[in-house]
């Protein structure tokens, strides 16, 4: 019998390592393989790897034989980067191959590449539109690096407004805010926003050293964050740096999976073969993937989804 707190299994395809912010914390930097180009890029890899991905979680996670546990009815790809935004129009394509081929769709974003006219495009493709701020304050945003090149930093009023263009374009669709905690934004009350943006999810993480022990807090000082945002604890999922270890299904810009272990500053991921040289079933053996921990996330919150994205 299955016992699973929530019935969908969520894998973070990180299709670009490319972005056009600097966060100090950034954890999107991965080993370059032999073939250094990303695999978005070819069409037909793409379009492989996503039928490999889907056909191997069917089976591997009994989506198809609900009788057995663990099990997940669906499976949703959550495109992040890097910023997904920046493979402009290619993204599109994508998320609508993987709508074919079955997956349930979502995508992380920093917001500073959208536009009205693409948010109205991509609204109807997506169960869960995520977006990552961690500060309000353009002081902080700067420290933190959450920037462009050209100090083109976060603009509030027409991110609401492009965001409530996605609400009209899709009805169903949900919204999350993702935040990550460090020495920067540690004293913020970003409760005024929280609650304009009014998301069913608010993913708050203690900032992970995994590219840099600059910036990081303790749990002491994460849980005063969380604390002070006591209003919306109905959708916050907090996530220490222990919960995060393990419990994402992730893939990298090449096509491997990879995982957040060990997570010590300095030291790199964990990654498996290339998932279109192998198959995506002995790639999955070569990383380790806790379900129970993937499944704890939906158990420690009401939210009725997992905190799912890194
Ligand atoms: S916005 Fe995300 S991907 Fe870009 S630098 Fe910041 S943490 Fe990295």
């Amino acid at each position: 019998m299955n016992t699973n707190h929530t019935d969908t299994l969520v894998i973070n395809w990180h299709i670009t390592e490319v972005c056009n912010y600097s966060c100090h914390y950034c954890y999107a930097a991965w080993k370059k393989p032999d073939e250094k180009r990303e695999l978005f890029h070819d069409s037909n890899s793409t379009t492989k790897l996503l039928l490999e991905l889907y056909n191997c979680i069917q089976f591997q996670y009994n989506t198809l034989d609900t009788s057995k546990s663990p099990t997940y009815k669906k499976v949703r790809l959550n495109f992040a980067g890097g910023e997904p935004l920046l493979l402009s129009k290619k993204l599109l394509p994508i998320m609508l191959e993987a709508k074919r081929i079955g997956f349930d769709v979502s995508i992380i974003t920093n917001g500073s590449l959208l536009t009205e006219e693409l948010m109205a495009q991509m609204a109807p493709l997506l169960t869960w539109f995520g977006i990552s701020i961690d500060s309000t304050r353009l002081s902080s945003n700067h420290l933190i690096g959450r920037h462009t090149t050209h100090q083109q930093k976060l603009d509030v009023e027409r991110l609401l407004s492009i965001i409530d263009i996605g609400k009209h374009a899709n009805p169903y669709l949900k919204i999350k805010l993702n935040t990550v905690v460090n020495a920067i934004n540690v004293f913020d009350d970003l409760s005024d926003f929280v609650e304009r943006l009014s998301p069913q999810k608010w993913k708050v993480l203690q900032m992970l050293p995994i590219i840099t022990t600059k910036n990081v807090i303790d749990e002491a000082r994460f849980e005063k964050f969380i604390a002070r945002h006591h209003a919306f604890q109905n959708i916050i999922c907090a996530e220490k740096n222990d919960d995060m270890r393990n419990s994402y299904l992730m893939i990298d810009p090449h096509g491997r999976f990879f995982q957040n272990s060990p997570a010590e500053a300095g030291s790199d991921y964990v990654y498996s073969s290339p998932i279109l040289s192998v198959g995506a079933s002995l790639a999955l053996q070569e990383i380790q993937f806790s379900t129970e921990k993937f499944d704890r996330r939906y158990a420690s919150n009401n939210v009725g989804d997992s905190c799912d994205v890194l």
